[in-house]
């Protein structure tokens, strides 16, 4: 299950969007950020199926 979460970068400050796999729980992992290549590291927290947090910080 893909779901797609809205996002601001933390390096640039652009909007982002971010397409999630919801089906494998809590994750954290390094994406670049579509504007301005930075590494961000992704939380995502899960409680069952259902979505509870996304958040972005810089990896650093
Ligand atoms: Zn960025």
């Amino acid at each position: 299950m893909l779901s797609t979460e809205s996002l601001t970068c933390p390096w640039c400050l652009a909007p982002i969007s971010l397409v999630i796999d919801a089906s494998a729980g809590d994750q954290s992992y390094i994406e670049d950020c579509e504007v301005c290549c930075q590494p961000m590291l992704v939380h995502v927290r899960m409680s069952g199926e259902e979505l509870l947090s996304v958040e972005a910080e810089r990896d650093e």
